[in-house]
């Protein structure tokens, strides 16, 4: 089974108002959609989203960070999973305590307390329940192999490290919204690996085909 974490999280401040992000969940759901093709039976872990769940391939939904850790977790002591990839993008804070009902406007200016969010993905790989354990890297880079490159590579491989990573698909910041980008594929040690540049359908192929030569290597 592939466990995918999926789309943003929300973190309600009050009854109405929430914080969250302007992840689509396209590239997981694609991903999904793309295991899914390879004969893998998939569970995509998912924050709210506007989309559909690709066929055959069980939703689980959820809207906190909380919420997402404690479902993961449950699913993989149920079931384990031979991939576990994270492609959610977690809020990292959540307000320190929510407001009740929808304080009125009228109130006035007021100041938040924020508390630190749990990191999903290293929560649910010190779990050992999954065999590869992938995620992904949203870096600041302009090209391949000048400063900044060189720089978004040495962060991505920290991040693999503090999660206890197999690997890290490293993605320019601009593709959070958009509907193509660039993939490279970066695990421990060696260069980072191109993967290509297109439309997020076609990433997920490229993605899931190292993830498979990963897992058989
Ligand atoms: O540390 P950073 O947010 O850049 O790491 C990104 C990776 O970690 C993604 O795979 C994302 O899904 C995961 N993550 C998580 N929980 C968090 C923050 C990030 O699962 N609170």
């Amino acid at each position: 089974m592939w466990l995918i974490t999926a789309g943003p999280t929300r973190e309600y401040l009050d009854d109405v108002r929430f914080l969250s992000n302007a992840s689509s969940g396209r590239m997981a759901y694609c991903l999904a959609e793309a295991a899914r093709d390879r004969g893998q039976k998939v569970v995509l872990l998912s924050g709210p989203v506007s989309i559909s769940p690709p066929q055959d391939v069980e939703r689980i939904s959820v809207v906190s960070a909380g919420e997402m850790l404690d479902q993961g977790t449950r699913l993989l002591k149920e079931r384990q999973a031979d991939v576990l990839l994270g492609v959610a993008a977690v809020c990292d804070f959540r307000p320190k305590k929510r407001l009740l009902g929808k304080p009125p406007k009228e109130r006035g200016g007021f100041s938040l307390d924020f508390v630190e969010n749990p990191d999903v993905l290293s929560s649910l790989v010190a779990l050992g329940l999954s065999r590869l354990n992938l995620g992904f890297a949203l870096e600041d880079f302009e090209g391949t192999g000048g400063p900044s490159f060189e720089r978004a590579v040495q962060r991505a491989r920290i991040k693999l490290h503090r999660k206890g990573l197999d690997g890290i698909i490293l993605n320019p910041i601009p593709q959070m919204e958009a509907e193509a980008g660039t993939a490279y594929w970066v695990t421990e040690q060696g260069e980072p690996r191109f993967l290509g540049a297109g439309q997020k359908r076609e990433l997920a192929e490229w993605i899931v085909d190292a993830v498979l030569a990963l897992g058989s290597g």
